[in-house]
């Protein structure tokens, strides 16, 4: 069969937009689409009253990848801009990562020694002798009962919507614990933000994807006879689920309604990110947008742009933003890999990014999966090092 494509590739996102530069420098001929009306998926950025705002919450890019760094500075200038979020537990406010500043503000410790014997004294009641199960188990662990319950349970409950006791262990090991007075959130050695100036996230997008042919507007699943015969091989970075139709049962998402406003003042809360830990505030952080593009003229502005961002169910009318990697649906996961693998005889298709992959990935981490399947797909230099 004639193919106008060497590939299709739906949704517009990170994951799309690399593996369309990778194959466009070999010259293969790639369409994007998307259902949306815009390029650069949930890291999509746009101007408000003058103000780069990240309209699917903070992206902050982060990696341990040289490469990957490396990669991404060729399309917008980076700034250096550090995550160091506040957290407000009725009403006090505490520096996170946990760190120093952290032990001094929660147990008044001013030195490494008096943190780590607050720490150990904190935890030596939850010693399990076995590996965690659970969110719950393995916060005990790490940090013990009063940061848990202050910085941890409360926000974590309300961003899934389930038990710390329901959910796996991973997410929280996230989060780096340290003895300095340190309030980098990530341990990353390479943090940044796309600035204005550069266009931000949508700016690196576009750029990833000149000469890829760019439909947006356009949904792959109500349009499939015509589309699907369009390309040799398809590239599904949407919700593998919905690809199948639901037909082994819905995998669970976490979604976030995001209320973000304008307001007449220059600086609303002097951090770019404040998380609000308790369980009782329905919200789990504000988000004042100018302080993500430090260089920038918008922080002289007299007005700011704030998000308030409340987690929210997965449903109708709403956007997919975290995979539940818990139990049950790791089990229905499986289910739809061997849908994937039984029909890739047939089709070629395959399911990548956030919502293909169902995986909690970074925006490196979209970029690594799109540098590796070009390279298993089309040959080539390895991108990336194992
Ligand atoms: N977390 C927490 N308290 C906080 C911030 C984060 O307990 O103040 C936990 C929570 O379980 C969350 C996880 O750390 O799901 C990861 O948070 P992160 O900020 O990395 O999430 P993202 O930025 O991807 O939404």
């Amino acid at each position: 069969m004639k193919h106008n494509y060497h590939y299709l590739l739906v949704g517009a996102g990170f994951f799309s937009c690399t593996f369309a530069y990778l194959a466009r420098q070999r010259g293969l001929r790639v369409l994007i689409i998307d259902r949306r009306p815009h390029i650069a998926g949930n890291t999509y950025t746009e101007d408000r009253d003058g103000i780069m705002v990240h309209k699917y919450g903070a992206h902050i890019f982060h990696t341990s990848s040289k490469p990957i760094w490396d990669f991404v500075r060729q399309f917008a200038e980076f700034n250096g801009y550090i995550n160091s979020p506040v957290a407000n537990y009725r009403g006090s406010l505490y520096n996170l990562p946990f760190n120093m500043n952290t032990f001094y503000g929660l147990w008044g410790c001013r030195t490494p020694q008096e943190a780590r014997r607050k720490l150990e004294e904190q935890c030596s009641s939850e010693q399990l002798h076995r590996a965690p199960e659970n969110l719950e188990e393995q916060a005990l662990q790490l940090v013990g009962r009063d940061i848990y319950e202050k910085l941890i349970k409360g926000y974590t409950e309300k961003q899934w919507g389930r038990a710390c006791t329901e959910l796996p262990a991973f997410i929280i090991r996230r989060l780096p614990l340290r003895f300095t007075f340190d309030n980098n959130y990530f341990k990353d050695p390479y943090q940044g933000i796309p600035g204005s100036a550069s266009g931000g996230y949508s700016g690196i997008c576009a750029q990833l994807a000149a000469g890829a042919e760019l439909k947006l507007g356009l949904d792959f699943l109500a349009e499939r006879d015509s589309l699907q015969n369009m390309a040799r091989r398809i590239i599904y970075t949407g919700m593998i689920d919905e690809y199948f139709g639901y037909s082994e049962g819905r995998l669970d998402y976490r979604s976030l309604d995001f209320r973000t406003k304008t307001l007449q003042t220059d600086n609303f809360q002097g951090n770019a990110v404040v998380n609000y830990t308790d369980a009782e505030i329905p919200y789990t952080r504000i988000i004042e947008h100018k302080h993500f593009d430090i260089g920038s003229k918008a922080i002289d502005l007299p007005q700011t742009v704030v998000t308030w961002e409340y987690p929210q169910e997965f449903g109708p009318g709403t956007e997919p933003f975290y995979p539940v990697n818990d139990q049950p649906n790791q089990a229905l996961l499986q289910k739809y890999r061997d849908l994937a693998a039984r029909q890739s005889g047939r089709e070629e298709v395959y399911f990548a990014g956030r919502l293909g992959s169902y995986k909690y990935f970074d925006m490196d981490q979209v970029i690594a999966e799109a540098m590796t399947l070009f390279q298993k797909l089309e040959g080539g230099p390895k991108l990336l090092q194992d």
